[in-house]
């Protein structure tokens, strides 16, 4: 379980987050929408301490981290137990599609390169790249890209998946192949939280629902009662807009 306690975030004088707790269950696929500049990324990225937060607490597996001052070992055992995957998939160019996924178990993990290629190769037939080992990043479609990210995530075997947008770079005919490796993903129980605009995924595969506006929780709840019964007048509003 993830409990989040009163996440707040400013760049500036601009104050993003204003305040978000948030209680993530093990397992769960949680979505968070909202309309454009709301802080979904900005929430997500504070998750895994990309972004500090100015305040705020995160506790995953027990383990509490006052987010004003994390340690460099709470930063690096919060990292451990998360893997994000991006908007525009952050694939290093130079390196082929194996050597994108072994790079961090070798680095970060010091997973012996024998072993790392084999977790690599398990985790690309995963996601239905077994074939594209040893092409390069620019060699891929959008799709192909963004699943090579996800197979790098799962590859790192986290307890939490964090995914920022990750469709909105592909053209359209290319969402549906990333989504359906997302859909299968969540059928394992690795806790999944995602932030996206594709209403249909947030529908179908989340537990649970986060609608956002100007840096706070508007509204949540499971997919059916958000999407039908919405309290709010912002969500309601929203759901219109986007369904
Ligand atoms: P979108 O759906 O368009 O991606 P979002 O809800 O994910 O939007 P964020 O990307 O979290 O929103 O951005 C929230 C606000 O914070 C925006 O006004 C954005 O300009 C600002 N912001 C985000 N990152 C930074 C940064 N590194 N420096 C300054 N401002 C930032």
């Amino acid at each position: 379980m993830i409990e989040i306690k009163d996440i707040h975030k400013s760049f500036g004088n601009h104050h993003v987050l204003k305040g978000i707790d948030l209680t993530v269950e093990k397992g769960s696929v949680v979505t968070i929408i909202g309309p454009s500049g709301s802080g979904k990324t900005t929430f997500l990225r504070c998750l895994n301490l990309l972004e500090q937060p100015d305040s705020g607490a995160i506790c995953m597996n027990n383990q509490q981290i006052d987010c004003e001052k994390p340690s460099k070992k709470d930063i690096l055992a919060l990292r451990k137990q998360t893997a994000m995957v991006f908007q525009q998939y952050n694939l290093f160019s130079h390196k082929t599609v194996l050597q994108n996924i072994t790079e961090g178990l070798i680095v970060a993990r010091k997973i012996k390169k024998n072993i790392a290629e084999s977790i690599a190769h398990e985790q690309l037939k995963r996601v239905g790249l077994s074939d594209k080992a040893d092409f390069y990043p620019v060699q891929l479609s959008g799709g192909q890209a963004q699943r090579v990210g996800i197979a790098r995530a799962l590859a790192l075997n986290p307890d939490v998946i964090l995914f920022d947008e990750p469709t909105a770079a592909l053209d359209p005919e290319l969402v549906g192949e990333v989504l359906q490796v997302m859909l299968e993903i969540a059928k394992t129980g690795v806790t999944m939280i995602v932030v996206t605009h594709e209403m249909e995924f947030a529908k179908r595969v989340s537990d649970h629902i986060i609608f956002m506006d100007e840096g706070r929780i508007v509204e949540q709840g499971p997919p059916l009662l958000l999407f039908n019964s919405a309290k709010e007048d912002r969500t309601k509003k929203f759901l219109h807009r986007v369904s």
